[in-house]
């Protein structure tokens, strides 16, 4: 098999031209995400700084060079870029920009350099340009999403191409720089797979993206905006398999109903953005004294659930209590930067085998009501009575 330059760097110029019509035609919405827009601008610097290198015999050797090791490099500082807004959430720091320039710089000084020379500094140029997302991608992108392990690893072999080259052109040198075949082919070659692996980067980092986007679309149909905690229909859910496993163990499951002590004076008082600061507070205090299994649901306006998974009723109550006392004690502001203080009101219930979700929710509803009945601020557990005046209610 013999490998034909011109046609690799044409696979080139259409692969990433490809990758920017994707992007491109992704729309709005997914360009509205910076790392895409990035990622985008740089597939299309690369898809023209491969297209200098293949009109090179119609245009003068050294503009043809010089215009297509700068646009690969803009592409890299491109992609360096997305990698740092997807991983980092933040650009490129500023010795970046700076190590870019002196690529840019460096670049019209070797043009005229003997072939090794130029293809060893170039390919140094772009292996330091594409360490700093390299490493980023292997450290931080592989506990994020699968797909971009894909990205790390292609970059990865991206890196060791160029440096691979680097190797290449000293040993060149120092053999007979005058010699071109085959070192020349060899060291298009590797440079060509150093962008091809670049190129299954890019594809990989909009897998990654779009993979980002469904988990984050999938929290936000599950969670609650304000407080973070599940939503209403998650708790459901999760109370329904928690009580299914524990009826397969054997273990108890416990509910608890929590809702905030006149609310409507807090909003009333200080406005409903303090009140929203309030709900907030409350939420990230009761979340602390929660275990890992346990789930904290935001039923709706100010009143919240706990599925407490192997925890029988004297466990919840004594959870329940404690949130009522870390409540109670927390330091809030109103409206003016005057001290604010609330408190809340809890109904525990244990489920029972025959119970469903529902029943159970509304056990610990009748609980609440009666603490709300009893005075506020206070926590009580279901008793026999509730129970059957509950199902009563549920079935009438
Ligand atoms: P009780 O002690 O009997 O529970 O009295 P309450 O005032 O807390 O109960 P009520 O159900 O009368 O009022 C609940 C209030 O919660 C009414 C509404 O203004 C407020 N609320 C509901 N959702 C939100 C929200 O998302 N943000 C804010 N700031 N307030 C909310
Ligand atoms: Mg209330
Ligand atoms: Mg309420």
């Amino acid at each position: 098999m013999t490998l034909h330059v011109p046609t690799l760097v044409l696979i080139l110029v259409v692969g990433f031209g490809l990758l920017t019509l994707q992007l491109g035609m992704a729309g709005r919405g997914a360009l509205s995400r910076g790392e895409l827009r990035r990622l985008s601008w740089a597939s299309l610097a690369f898809s023209l700084g491969f297209a200098c290198f293949a009109v090179r015999g119609w245009l003068p050797a050294w503009a043809s060079l010089l215009a297509g090791n700068w646009l690969l490099i803009g592409g890299l500082a491109g992609l360096a870029a997305a990698v740092s807004r997807h991983l980092l959430n933040r650009g490129l720091p500023v010795w970046h920009h700076w190590l870019v320039l002196v690529a840019l710089l460096v670049t019209p000084l070797v043009l005229d350099a003997a072939t090794p020379l130029r293809a060893g500094t170039m390919s140094g140029v772009m292996g330091v340009l594409l360490l700093f997302c390299t490493v980023s991608a292997l450290r931080l992108g592989w506990r994020g999403e699968l797909s971009f392990r894909v990205v790390a690893v292609m970059l990865l072999l991206a890196c060791l191409a160029l440096w691979g080259r680097v190797a290449l052109a000293l040993v060149w040198w120092r053999s007979d720089p005058a010699a071109t075949e085959p070192w020349q082919t060899w060291s298009s070659v590797v440079f060509m797979l150093a962008f091809m692996a670049v190129l299954a980067a890019g594809f990989g980092f909009v897998l990654a993206t779009f993979e980002r986007m469904a988990s984050q679309m999938r929290e936000l149909a599950s969670v609650d905006g304000l407080t973070g905690a599940c939503n209403h229909n998650t708790t459901v859910s999760l109370l329904s398999h928690a009580m299914e496993r524990a009826r397969r163990e054997g273990q108890p499951v416990a509910f608890v109903m929590l809702d905030l002590d006149h609310f409507k004076r807090v909003n009333d008082r200080h406005g409903h953005a303090v009140g929203d600061q309030v709900l907030k507070a409350v939420a990230a205090c009761t979340r602390s004294r929660l275990r890992g299994s346990d789930v904290l649901g935001r039923l709706g306006g100010e009143e919240f659930g706990l599925v407490l998974p192997a925890t029988g009723a004297n466990g919840a109550r004594h959870l329940a209590e404690q949130v009522r006392l870390a409540v109670e004690a927390l330091e809030l502001q109103g409206d003016g930067g005057q001290p604010l203080r609330v408190t809340l009101s809890a109904g525990v219930a244990e489920a029972a085998r025959a119970d469903t979700p529902e029943t159970l929710m509304h056990l610990a509803d009748k609980a609440l009501y009666q603490a709300k009945q009893q005075g506020r601020n206070r926590v009580v557990v279901a008793d026999e009575w509730m129970r059957s005046s509950s199902l009563q209610s549920l079935m009438s």
